[in-house]
């Protein structure tokens, strides 16, 4: 056939529709699944640095559907992130998360809130009423948010996440270091701990770039008083030059890949790894 303008762009137009197509089905498949009971929860420990003790776990949300298989939340957050799909998805795996947190010893809960999450209205009051209904002290739950859910409307966020830490809940900044924050404005910003992404701890022993990017964000979290959690550690190197860089918490595969909740209990309860 030949090649006209026409036809690449009827092409464009088909490959459009698959996209949305895909979407549709993904956002109708969401619609259903709490109810359907593919959506569950695993958890990932996230350790101290020196005791190896477990401090918490990351829960992180997994959808299994009946249709086609599991589908990565890498794929489908963004996409319920788009409508209000995120708020009943959000509200489920947070009620979920302290449920399970119910039962372990001391550790905390580390959830997930997308942006469209955190902006919404009256978030503040929302998650207390949640934790209040669930009977966990605010400490016992660290929200984790990206830059981009914070620094879009920086004078909001930071009254958000003031009024949130004064309340007791812990605030976590992931994957710190792939946004485009001001170093400048991070002071700006009620925090506990910084996640360094799992790419500059990929990096680390291949570039000497990634690995100057993690200690310059270990001193700054220092500098500014913030535990350093560095994730998606996989190797017993990556551990040593963690602990030599100073983060002062690590997680990923090489502790514990993340588990459902009845093997977290027992990690939970046994408090150490390894
Ligand atoms: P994230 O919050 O940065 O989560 C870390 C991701 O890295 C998780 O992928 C985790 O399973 C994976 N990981 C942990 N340790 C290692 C490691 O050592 N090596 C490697 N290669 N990977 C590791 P997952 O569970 O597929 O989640 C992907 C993303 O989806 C999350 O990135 C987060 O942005 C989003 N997500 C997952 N669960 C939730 C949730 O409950 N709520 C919201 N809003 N987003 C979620
Ligand atoms: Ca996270
Ligand atoms: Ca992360
Ligand atoms: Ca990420």
């Amino acid at each position: 056939a030949k090649r006209n303008g026409r036809g690449i762009a009827r092409l464009f137009d088909e490959s459009m529709d698959e996209g949305i197509r895909f979407r549709r089905r993904i956002e109708n498949g969401l619609g259903g699944a709490i109810e359907k009971g593919e959506l569950s929860l695993v958890y990932q420990p996230i350790v101290s640095r020196d005791s190896i003790e477990i401090v918490g776990f990351e829960a992180l949300v997994r959808w299994n559907t009946q249709e086609y298989g599991p589908i990565s939340p890498a794929v489908f957050i963004p996409i319920a992130e788009e409508s209000n799909i995120i708020h009943e998805l959000g509200d489920w795996i947070l009620a979920q998360a302290l449920e399970v947190l119910k039962q372990w010893p001391g550790q905390y809960v580390s959830v997930n809130f997308s942006p469209r999450q955190f902006r919404r209205h009256n978030f503040v009051g929302h998650i207390m009423q949640s934790v209040q209904h669930a009977g966990i002290e605010p400490a016992r739950l660290q929200i984790e948010i990206t830059e981009t859910a914070i620094f879009d409307d920086a004078d909001r966020a930071a009254d958000t996440l003031y009024k949130l830490r004064q309340m007791g809940f812990r605030i976590a900044l992931d994957d710190f270091g792939t946004g485009y924050s001001s170093l400048y404005n991070i002071r700006k910003f009620a925090l506990d701990s910084l996640k360094i992404d799992r790419s500059f701890i990929d990096g680390m022993g291949r570039e000497r770039e990634s690995a100057a990017i993690v200690h310059s964000i270990i001193h700054l979290g220092h500098a500014l008083g913030l535990e350093v959690i560095a994730e998606g550690v996989e190797t017993e190197a990556q551990v040593q030059s963690l602990r030599i860089a100073g983060a002062s918490h690590l997680q990923g595969y090489f502790f514990s890949r993340p588990v459902p909740a009845e093997q977290a209990l027992a990690l939970a309860t046994q408090r150490f790894i390894g």
